[in-house]
């Protein structure tokens, strides 16, 4: 059974995004922990955590993404952007525990001239600060497209931070298909080569989510465009190669395609469920 969502406003609460994504052909969703822009989380409101449950196993949703704002930034110089970052990562990481089990996935950073070795390193430390031994909470790597200084926009840079991390039982990777093209993997013209070099680097039992998008720029560009399904430089029998692909095919996979609103996911989603159970 595929496992599809897009990212979903988390304003309404919790349920209010698990009936959103079932109205929308969804079985999953990705939303933002609190504003991207940084400030407070909203308090958690343990009536409506229950109602989602109980939603939740009535429709079929087995897994949620939260996404860490996309502004936090572990591998800083500035130590008040460190720690602001460390403080919402764990306040997140708190908050994930009134819904157990489910994914956080983060962008795991900019190192700001500092060179990807020194932001590797305050990466991990901060992973290692701020893991705990008892969360159920899986915390994903994003794969990056290498925009500016971003760390993560290689395999063996994923590895590096993994490597280093005690709890690394707790971290996983989330491949996002427009970033890993636009770092350079070519997923269009071989999947099975991207997804070998994943497995001999990272492991392939790291992966736990994907990132659906097409790109607007070529493979390699390093520039972070996301386009619709089918509207960019991957296309859209590259990315049903990667829903179906017997590697991948078993995780969910979240649209983050810019649409002007849901019903645009709504139309994604029911060409990629009908791509998927049609025979290749
Ligand atoms: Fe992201
Ligand atoms: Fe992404
Ligand atoms: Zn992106």
């Amino acid at each position: 059974m595929l496992t599809i969502g897009c990212h979903l406003s988390a304003s309404n609460g919790y349920l209010a995004m698990a009936k959103e994504a079932v109205r929308i052909g969804a079985n999953t969703f990705q939303f933002f922990t609190r504003n991207p822009r940084g400030g407070a989380a909203k308090p958690i409101d343990t009536e409506d955590i229950s109602a989602f449950h109980a939603f939740c196993a009535e429709h079929g949703i087995h897994v949620i993404l939260a996404h860490a704002p996309y502004t936090l930034n572990a591998a800083a110089a500035d130590p008040r952007v460190l720690e602001f970052c460390e403080n919402t990562m764990r306040d997140d990481l708190r908050r994930m525990e009134y819904t157990p089990g489910n994914l956080y996935n983060f962008h795991p950073g900019s190192h700001v001239k500092q060179g990807a070795e020194k932001g590797i390193e305050l990466i991990s430390d901060m992973l290692n600060r701020i893991l705990l031994p008892e969360q159920t909470t899986t915390v994903l790597l994003e794969t990056m497209a290498g925009k500016g200084s971003e760390v993560g926009r290689s395999f063996e840079e994923i590895r590096a931070i993994i490597d280093r991390v005690a709890l690394s039982d707790k971290l996983g990777v989330c491949m996002d298909t427009c970033h890993v093209s636009d770092a350079g993997y070519d997923i269009i013209g071989d999947l099975d080569g991207v997804l070998s070099e994943f497995d001999r680097i990272v492991g392939i039992d790291r992966l736990r989510a994907l990132h659906i998008n097409d790109s607007m720029n070529p493979p390699a560009a390093h520039k972070d465009r996301h386009a619709k399904i089918g509207e960019g430089h991957i296309g859209t029998d590259a990315i049903v190669r990667v829903i179906k692909h017997p590697l991948l095919s078993h995780l969910p996979f979240y649209l983050e395609t810019p649409q002007e609103d849901n019903d645009g996911y709504a139309r994604e989603i029911a060409m990629l469920r009908d791509a998927y159970a049609r025979e290749i």
